[in-house]
């Protein structure tokens, strides 16, 4: 028997970012090289051509992981949780009620063809979730949303955070259960700490590190 070294017992991993929706979101897949089990993060809409991606990246689906209710977000969800029979993952329960509003949302900006739906399991705070041998813990952290919740896998030195955190900007708290303060806290609070070194895929636009940002944004030098 040999002995794993380090190298070979590290869990790698892939990632694609499918921009999906007229809000450029970025819908992410993200696999396991071991298994070659996936997660779609954020089917927001345009199922197709997220089913598109799938089919070349040639992964097998196992989870639809949420951060948080918005529309951009969430509005695929249904579709490809029944297409594909996997379960849905977060996002916190304090954004119920927008999960229990797609329809309206979708609606105010001529989103047709997307449903109402609850997740099989609701996310929070020092949860854990897996897809084949990677592990993401689960930071609950309002401010964008109530029920905004981010994916950090310890071990990749990597974060998804949905709409909290942007490449030079942070998370709007203009729309219902929004606040600039608690948001703030949950960036300062709970994701600057994980380390500078960490690496995050964002909502929409290009990723960046937690130090990085705590560098050069101005929401987070207070130069603006
Ligand atoms: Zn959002
Ligand atoms: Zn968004």
């Amino acid at each position: 028997m040999t002995q794993k070294t380090d190298a070979e017992t590290k869990a790698k991993a892939g990632a694609i970012i499918v921009p999906v929706t007229l809000f450029e979101q970025n819908c992410t897949i993200i696999w396991c090289e071991v298994t070659r089990k996936a997660v779609v993060i954020d089917p927001g809409g345009d199922v197709p051509t997220i089913r598109e991606a799938i089919a070349k990246t040639e992964v097998t689906v196992e989870k639809i992981w949420l951060t948080h209710g918005h529309i951009d977000h969430v509005g695929g969800a249904a579709e490809l949780r029944e297409a594909l029979a996997v379960p849905i993952e977060g996002p916190h329960v304090a954004d119920k009620f927008l999960l229990d509003n797609v329809v309206t949302s979708g609606a105010r900006f001529g989103i047709t063809g997307v449903r109402d739906f609850a997740p099989d399991r609701w996310l929070d705070e020092g949860d854990r979730v897996e897809i084949g041998e990677l592990a993401f813990d689960i930071l609950h952290c309002p401010g964008h949303s109530p029920g905004s919740v981010v994916y950090f896998n310890k071990e990749m030195r990597f974060a998804h955070v949905g709409d909290v955190l942007f490449n030079g900007s942070v998370g709007r708290t203009d729309l219902p259960g929004g606040n600039h303060d608690t948001l703030m806290r949950s960036i300062k609070d709970k994701l600057l700490p994980l380390g500078d070194d960490i690496g995050f895929i964002c909502g929409h636009g290009a990723g960046s590190s937690f130090g990085q940002e705590r560098m050069t944004n101005p929401f987070l030098t207070g130069k603006m």
